[in-house]
């Protein structure tokens, strides 16, 4: 199947963000008027002490992004602790990315929230990708697979997409929902 959409979450703190969502919005409507694939602005929070996270989601919908991330507790970078923990518990929040050893408390609220939990292809970021899958089983919260492309080398064809899944522990099945109906239904919500 093609994409039908992609989403360009530039990394945002209070330094940033006042200059880069404005020209992010605008780039992607002018994007999204000259391709076939929807241009979707997004942000993603990143090393924002956990307590800023809740106001800084809410600045960042409204300089207009439509896709929130946080930039979770990964294995191989110093994100403060508690940051996971805050961005499942926001409710402005659609992704938490790399989530490191999330616990499964905290994937349940993700669960209940409808906070997504990402698998991602990112080297280093992708070492938890087992435990997330499982948590994520367990716990019934929602996986999104992304290539978290910083250039273009790094964007996932169909079938890498597929590999990485399922090298992650799911069955073809959950890889499915995962690679198909999860983000088609993302992209109904925005
Ligand atoms: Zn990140």
């Amino acid at each position: 199947m093609d994409h039908q959409a992609i989403a360009i979450t530039d990394h945002v703190d209070w330094s940033n963000i006042d200059s880069i969502l404005p020209r992010l919005v605008r780039a992607c409507e002018k994007l999204s008027g000259n391709m076939s694939l929807q241009v979707i602005p997004g942000a993603e929070l990143t090393h924002v002490p956990p307590q800023a996270i809740p106001e800084l989601a809410r600045r960042a919908r409204s300089l207009g992004a439509r896709i929130i991330v946080v930039h979770g507790e990964t294995l191989v970078e110093p994100v403060q602790p508690g940051t996971n923990r805050v961005a499942v518990e926001c409710n402005e929040v659609d992704i938490l990315s790399h989530p490191g050893l999330i616990p499964a408390d905290q994937a349940e609220l993700a669960r209940e929230n409808g906070v997504y939990l990402e698998l991602t292809s990112r080297k280093g970021h992708c070492l938890s990708n087992g435990w997330v899958a499982k948590v994520a089983r367990e716990t019934g919260a929602k996986l999104l697979l992304n290539s978290d492309a910083h250039s273009p080398e790094d964007l996932l064809p169909p079938a890498k997409a597929l590999s990485v899944a399922m090298g992650a522990g799911l069955t073809k099945e959950e890889a499915e929902q995962v690679l198909v109906r999860n983000p088609l239904e993302l992209i109904k919500k925005l």
